[in-house]
């Protein structure tokens, strides 16, 4: 499996990263390495300095497609969760600066923490969503779906023209404004619909 991810689709968060606002959605590949599941503690590589979460909803696809027409998009989506997408930020910076690819900084071992996958039907609807990431029992971001640059169904056919979904493929759809550094000791927790979803230290 693969997690396909959206950068800056929230338009705050392109802000606060000094990025101009995407004409077409950001894509970048986790790895299946990159899965941390079911609140399982986060260990900081030795290799970086600065470590920033990024919460964001993340949609499961529920069988295979390439070219998906957006009026059946949601169609492919069987399950939704919340997820921190990991980034190492002074290396993401280093690529940058160097006009290098930063898959090291965003596809690194458990740099994706995902929580249990709730069932659509769960959900009054699951396609809008808010979501908030506590740091130490301080709230630090919040947003709500209807907010990205790029809705659900966008993001899936663009992404599905050079990424083939197969079933059990995720989606990060991107996060909002109010990212920053993480250290040893920190505690996560991230509510979907007002649902503890992920709960879980930084070691
Ligand atoms: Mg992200």
């Amino acid at each position: 499996m693969k997690i396909i991810c959206v950068g800056r689709n929230y338009a705050q968060h392109a802000r606060e990263m000094n990025a101009p606002l995407p004409q077409e959605p950001v894509l970048f590949i986790k790895p299946d390495n990159a899965l941390l599941r079911e609140n399982t503690d986060f260990y900081i590589p030795d290799w970086t300095q600065e470590v920033h979460y990024e919460c964001e909803v993340f949609y499961r696809i529920g069988r295979k497609g390439k070219y998906i027409d957006p009026k059946y998009a949601l169609g492919y989506v069987d399950g939704i969760g919340l997820g921190i997408d990991f980034t190492a930020r002074d290396v993401q910076q280093r690529c940058k600066e160097q006009g290098l690819p930063w898959e090291i900084a965003k596809g690194f071992d458990h740099s994706a923490a995902v929580s249990t996958i709730l069932p659509l039907s769960e959900l009054a609807d699951p396609f809008k969503v808010q979501f908030e990431l506590y740091l130490n029992g301080e709230l630090r971001q919040r947003a709500h779906t209807q907010e990205m640059i790029f809705p659900l169904e966008s993001v899936m056919a663009y992404s599905s023209r050079y990424f083939s979904f197969k079933a059990g493929d995720y989606l990060f759809t991107g996060t909002p404004a109010g990212v920053g550094p993480v250290k040893a000791g920190d505690h996560l927790q991230g509510y979907l619909e007002g649902r503890l979803m992920l709960d879980f230290h930084i070691r």
